[in-house]
């Protein structure tokens, strides 16, 4: 029987497991040297946050690998001979393959700050990151969190939590400023300071970490000269493809592993797909790492097509996202770049009180819709799918805006105000399509 190895049991690994069992009866082991039974990663917060357990964030009970067999082993893979298609790992026998799929993740980036390696200094990406977030922060009063993103934001809603006052250096001008445009920076930024105990710092990095008697961190200097006393210091200046261990063989890899469109390497029977992944031609206007947790399901779904003999290509659809700045919603669909393109204009719409804001990207000639950052609401992706796909105007996408909305009953207030301030804004006469309409688009599903 053919032996399928997956090294790592994060989405990309899980879901490529899932989907082989499904279509076969290969012999399926994962390995990872994190944790035995796969996690989800973008809950660690809640578990530290005191909304879940670790268990509640463990999607499958302990017998659905037994049921579905797929063998499980907790162990560090080395290294790997390609030609004889053996794993070398830290403490078990080796492991032979016929179809190896790397599934490695990411890791904090580290740029060699001087300190980086003090007690109370860590990023936030492993259960063991978790769990030593919980001792290092232990009675505590003041942190500094360098690298203002997503990860940035999520450890400091941890530690605010806990009363534990947090600066946050960022490097840009703006919050997330390398993926917001300015005005949905600012936006997030006034909520971001509504937080007390959370302190922003613009245009400020970090220089370095500075130790106590007993080695651990008590202040860290800023390059501009500022000194910060803190106990903990949160690195979350982005995140890398975990693929220092498949460095120096003959596995082509630049960032992340090289892949051709069907995930493939170059090594023969080997695929590489999630975080750790790199395509060697972008696909669309995508980039070509995609670290976020449902393009890692799509990989994981895609190359269990062709391990199982349905050779796909990975074909992603359009571009979307979703997260949280503390009670802020946010989902993006289709593209808002950071800097418009030449071609492209906007229409924003804000609602401070309620700390709402959409920004609208669509074509300045054709008035095809491009895009829509969305911070407080809460809109249907299929939709907006299928607006991008038909290129619908911005006309037809505002027309029918209310059946975009989970909650159409609490969204009717502002709706008759975005179409409004639009028609105002670019001398238009956009008209709600009359409730019938939008009632029948519901109940369709699109
Ligand atoms: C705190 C946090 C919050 C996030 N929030 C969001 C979010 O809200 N939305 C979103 O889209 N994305 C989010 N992400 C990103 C998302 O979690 C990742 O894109 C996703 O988990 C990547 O999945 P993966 O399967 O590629 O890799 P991973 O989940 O990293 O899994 C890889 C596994 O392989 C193991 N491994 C690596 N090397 C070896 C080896 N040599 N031997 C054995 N095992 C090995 C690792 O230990 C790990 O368990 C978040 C990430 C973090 C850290």
């Amino acid at each position: 029987m053919e032996h399928v190895v997956i090294i790592g049991n994060g989405i990309a690994g899980v879901t490529a497991a899932r989907h082989i069992r499904k279509e076969s009866d290969k012999k399926i082991t994962i390995i990872s040297s994190e944790s035995k039974y796969f996690f989800s990663r973008t809950a660690l917060m809640y578990v530290y946050m005191g909304h879940m357990r670790f268990q509640d964030i463990q999607p499958y009970e302990s017998h659905f690998w037994k049921n579905n067999r797929i063998d499980l082993i907790e162990d560090l893979v080395e290294s790997i001979d390609y030609q004889s298609k053996t794993l070398k790992l830290k403490q078990s026998s080796g492991v032979k393959y016929d179809q190896l799929i790397l599934a490695v993740g990411s890791k904090p980036n580290r740029f060699g700050w001087k300190g980086q390696d003090l007690k109370g200094v860590q990023g936030l990406y492993s259960k063991n990151d978790l769990e030593l977030m919980e001792e290092n922060t232990k009675g505590i009063k003041e942190a500094v969190i360098v690298g203002g993103g997503l990860i940035g934001v999520e450890m400091a809603e941890m530690l605010l939590s806990r009363d534990i006052n947090v600066s946050f250096l960022i490097r840009e001008k703006t919050f997330w400023g390398n993926a917001l445009p300015e005005v949905d920076s600012n936006f997030v930024t006034q909520h971001l300071n509504r937080h007390h105990g959370l302190k922003l710092l613009f245009e400020e990095e970090l220089d370095e970490i500075i130790a106590d008697e007993s080695g651990r961190a008590k202040e860290i200097k800023t390059k501009k000269g500022k000194t910060i006393p803190c106990q903990f210091v949160g690195l979350a200046a982005g995140v890398s493809p975990n693929v220092d261990f498949l460095k120096e063989s003959e596995l082509e890899v630049d960032k992340g592993v090289l892949v051709n469109p069907d995930l493939s390497t170059n090594q023969k029977d080997v695929y590489a797909i999630g975080d750790c992944a790199q395509f060697k031609t972008s696909i669309n206007d995508r980039g070509p790492v995609e670290q976020v947790w449902y393009t890692g399901r799509m990989m994981g779904e895609t190359v269990a097509q062709t391990i199982t003999g349905n050779k796909m290509n990975y074909a992603p659809s359009h571009w979307f996202n979703s997260a949280k700045f503390f009670d802020v919603e946010y989902q993006t669909y289709g593209r808002v770049w950071a800097e418009p393109k030449e071609n492209e204009t906007s229409f924003v719409w804000k609602n401070n009180e309620r700390e709402i804001l959409l920004h609208f990207v669509f074509d300045k000639n054709s008035k095809v819709f491009k895009g829509i950052n969305n911070f407080g609401l809460r809109l249907r992706h299929d939709l907006f799918e299928k607006w991008l796909n038909e290129q619908a105007t911005i006309q037809h996408v505002l027309k029918y805006l209310k059946t975009a909305n989970f909650d159409p009953e609490f969204f009717k207030t502002f709706e008759k105000d975005i179409v409004d301030a639009f028609n105002k804004e670019f001398n238009d006469s956009v008209e709600l399509a009359p409730k019938k309409w939008w009632r029948k688009l519901m109940h369709d599903k699109v």
